[in-house]
């Protein structure tokens, strides 16, 4: 250590003992900075306090550390930034897409939903209409044509709606292809006539495809009478009018329903419907009924139609037009038609196996079906697990079926006469019937609709024409004719005078449980269930 003040080491220690206080400068060997240390007196003691001020060291430590936070600083306010700006990116594009639907580029449904609030609370009642529109069957775009290009159609029925939309009048996409309007209130009439024209320009591009690609349209429609409701209730009346219309088909492409108060009540029911029917299923709720078909030139009965009620504890016996409908609707079809199909088959089993003279009965197949191309598998499995012999089953085939899918017909028929069951096409008359039917399908018996004999009134009257004219036609083309719906004796004479082969009505008997059935047919049976 080198001493640089004029104080020694001695001078301390003198000072020391005189309890005076001191200082000295000095230098430690290898090292270029100066240090002082200071000797100071504790008053009241004999004790003093040495200490040692570093300076320079502290100084140059003070420099790095200074320089180093300087740096920390300077990357700090860096990073600092720089998260700043991606918080706000980030807050920019969740805004965005809050407000923004990224497929249309129009309003997302949230600030759909705050732009209506805001238009309905400012509007007087009925000033407003909300439609929901809802494209049908758009899943099929997307196994066709996949997620890029249906994105691509719905931005381009996004964009033609907005085009007929006026000032005032808000659009977005809701879930994956439903678009919801607030548009302000016109005439039913002229609203439908919109409906048109926008569904036209839609499907526009058609016009230059040869495999045309309809895009068709359940538009449910409520007049928004009561402003002080939410939009989303508003939301659920316009689909609630949607719900109740059937799927437009042929060349219709747009169905269109307007919101009814009762509608409430009967979705109500629908509800109450589907929440029973799966157990219904499992604990045979459902019953078939039979209706004898009788032969009119001998009056005995020779096939009967299997018709299903559904017996429930709280709803009591209810009629199939309660929920067929509905059932068709939601896919619920198929499973009971198969359920009937294996009713009968057990009743057939039971007739067979008692020695007694099975008849064919008949079952009314849904078109629903006739989406599956395999749909009659499933049939053959039960008729098989029974073993019931082929002719002793028929399934009856609405006309609307022709209307949904003609293409698939045919093939369904070959495929039922290839299982050995009668085909039989059933309604005839009570739609868009047409006789090229009768021509071209391979059918086993025509069932003419009761609609024929009810407007067929009096003798020699149009309606007797025409049901003559039908059953003639038939019998040439070696078609069986069966005329629903007899209800009175002078109806059956008149059937009879035109030779008409079988006969189905109240007049024979209502359709009736299968035990009374049996009675009828049988006299009794034992074992029934
Ligand atoms: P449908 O297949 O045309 O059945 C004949 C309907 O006419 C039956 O009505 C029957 O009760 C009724 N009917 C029979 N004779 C007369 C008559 O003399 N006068 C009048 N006014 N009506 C008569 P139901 O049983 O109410 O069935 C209605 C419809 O429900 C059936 O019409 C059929 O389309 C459907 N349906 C019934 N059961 C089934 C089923 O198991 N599966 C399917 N998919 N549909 C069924
Ligand atoms: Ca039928
Ligand atoms: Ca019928």
């Amino acid at each position: 250590m080198e001493i640089i003040s004029d104080t020694s080491v001695n001078d301390l220690r003198v000072s020391a003992a005189a309890g005076q206080d001191a200082s000295i400068r000095f230098r430690l060997l290898n090292h270029d900075t100066t240090q002082t240390a200071l000797l100071t007196h504790i008053s009241g003691t004999d004790l003093c306090i040495w200490m040692v001020d570093t300076n320079d060291a502290v100084s140059e430590g003070f420099d790095q550390i200074l320089h180093k936070a300087s740096a920390i600083n300077f990357w700090g306010t860096i990073c600092f930034s720089v998260l700043i700006i991606a918080l706000i990116f980030l807050y920019r594009k969740n805004m965005f897409t809050l407000m923004m639907d990224p497929v249309t580029g129009g309003y997302s449904p949230s600030r759909f939903n705050q732009e209506a609030e805001r238009l309905i609370a400012r509007s007087a009642p009925g000033d407003y209409t909300f439609i929901v529109m809802n494209t049908a069957g758009f899943k099929l775009f997307n196994d066709i044509y996949g997620y890029a290009e249906s994105n691509r159609i719905l931005k381009h029925i996004h964009s033609t709606i907005l085009k007929y939309l006026e000032k005032g009048e808000i659009l977005a996409r809701f879930g994956a292809d439903d678009f919801n309007l607030l548009i302000h209130t016109t005439s039913e009439e002229v609203m439908v006539q919109k409906l048109d024209l926008v569904v036209d320009e839609i499907n526009q591009f058609n016009a230059h495809l040869r495999e045309k690609q309809w895009i068709i349209f359940r538009a449910g429609v409520y007049q928004i009478a009561d402003t002080t409701l939410p939009v989303v209730h508003i939301r659920d009346r316009a689909n609630i009018a949607r719900k109740k219309l059937e799927i437009p088909t042929g060349d219709i492409l747009y169905s269109c329903g307007f919101y009814e108060e009762e509608d409430r009540a009967q979705l109500q029911q629908e509800n109450i419907l589907t929440n029973k029917m799966d157990d219904a299923l499992k604990t045979q709720d459902f019953k078939v009924y039979l209706q004898p078909k009788v032969d009119i030139s001998t009056g005995k009965i020779i096939n009967a139609e299997a018709l299903v009620r559904w017996e429930d504890a709280d709803m009591g016996l209810v009629p199939p037009d309660k929920f067929i409908p509905l059932f068709e609707k939601i896919g619920f079809i198929r499973r009971l038609d198969l359920y009937m199909w294996e009713q009968v088959c057990i009743c057939l089993r039971r007739w067979l196996d008692a020695g007694l003279q099975a008849i064919p009965i008949s079952v009314n197949l849904s078109r629903m079906h006739l989406i599956n191309r395999d749909f009659l598998a499933p049939f053959i499995e039960i008729q098989k697990k029974y073993a019931i012999p082929p002719k002793l089953l028929e399934l009856e085939l609405t006309e609307t079926a022709f209307q949904d899918r003609p293409d698939a017909i045919p093939e369904a028929i070959s495929q039922i006469h290839l299982a050995g069951y009668s085909c039989s096409l059933d309604d005839f008359g009570s739609g868009y019937s047409s006789l090229n039917n009768l021509e071209s399908l391979d059918i086993d018996i025509l069932k003419l609709d009761c609609k024929f004999l009810r407007d067929a009134r009096t003798e020699n009257d149009k309606g007797h024409i025409v049901i003559e004219e039908l059953i003639h036609m038939a019998r040439r083309l070696g078609i069986t004719v069966c005329c629903e719906g007899v209800e009175t004796e002078d109806q059956l004479a008149f059937l009879r005078k035109c030779h008409c082969d079988i006969g189905q009505g109240y007049l024979f008997s209502k359709p009736v449980e299968v035990a009374a059935f049996e009675e009828l047919l049988f006299g009794s049976v034992s074992g029934n269930p």
